[in-house]
């Protein structure tokens, strides 16, 4: 399962709360482990139309992080592989006005309130499948499944993305700076840090993020092997 592109948290029907997410890693991620040959299923958030999925694969569209977290835990049980590359608003406007708000005379204050953390959850789920193994007759898929989280930080990338690694218990994070030119958000191009719990750091070339999605699912495999 992959999660790709931004999520959107509207203040009413014409405004919401997003970020540049184009969707394209996760995009990138979700053909080249088709081709290699996974069982994908996307779960995407609003992205344009140069992102495409070639069949057979299943893809959920989804709006807002509510509605992405409901699809990824509906789902994430028959999945082994998770990676969350999707850029999720981590608050959502509190009300969500039915009709478009007017403006007044002065400033507007929105009360915001924090959305589920979609990946903190899966965290926790692997750790119940881990304590609980399932039995030998029980098919794999519900043995914990590998986890991979993204971490785009704009300072202290390392130090975060080690600290997501742990507290959020992933198998892997994806780390990448944003806010350098021609990389990261929305870019054709982007350079990542791998971060395993083996305390591995990885570096990839600055380069396409179809070459990204392959250097990151070689390591995944790698991973995979290990178990
Ligand atoms: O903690 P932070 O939001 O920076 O973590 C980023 C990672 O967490 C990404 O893998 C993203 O897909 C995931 N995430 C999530 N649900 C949220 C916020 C982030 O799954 N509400």
């Amino acid at each position: 399962m992959i999660t790709a592109g931004p999520t959107r948290e509207y203040l009413d029907p014409v405004r919401f709360l997003s970020n540049p997410s184009s969707g394209k890693m996760g995009y990138a991620l979700a053909e080249e482990a088709q081709k290699q040959g996974a069982k994908v299923m996307l779960i995407s958030g609003p992205v344009g139309a140069y992102c495409h999925t070639p069949p057979p694969m299943r893809v959920i569209p989804v709006t807002s992080a509510q509605q992405m977290y409901r699809a990824v835990m509906q789902h994430a049980k028959q999945t082994d592989i998770l990676i969350m590359a999707a850029a999720v608003s981590d608050y959502r406007p509190e009300k969500t006005s039915p009709h478009k708000v007017k403006k007044r005379p002065g400033p507007m204050t929105i009360r915001l309130v924090r959305t589920p953390d979609i990946l903190a959850a899966l965290g926790k789920m692997k750790r119940a499948r881990a304590q609980h193994p399932p039995e030998a007759d029980q098919p794999p898929a519900e043995a914990a499944p590998l986890l991979v989280g993204f971490a785009a930080e704009t300072q202290n990338l390392i130090k975060n993305a080690r600290d997501k690694l742990l507290k959020k218990n992933c198998d892997l994070v994806v780390a990448n700076q944003v806010g350098k030119n021609h990389q990261g958000f929305a870019s054709d191009q982007n350079q990542v840090f791998l971060l395993d719990r083996d305390k591995n750091i990885t570096r990839s070339p600055l380069t396409s993020k179809r070459l990204i999605a392959r250097f990151i699912l070689r390591h995944i495999k790698k991973l995979l092997s290990k178990r």
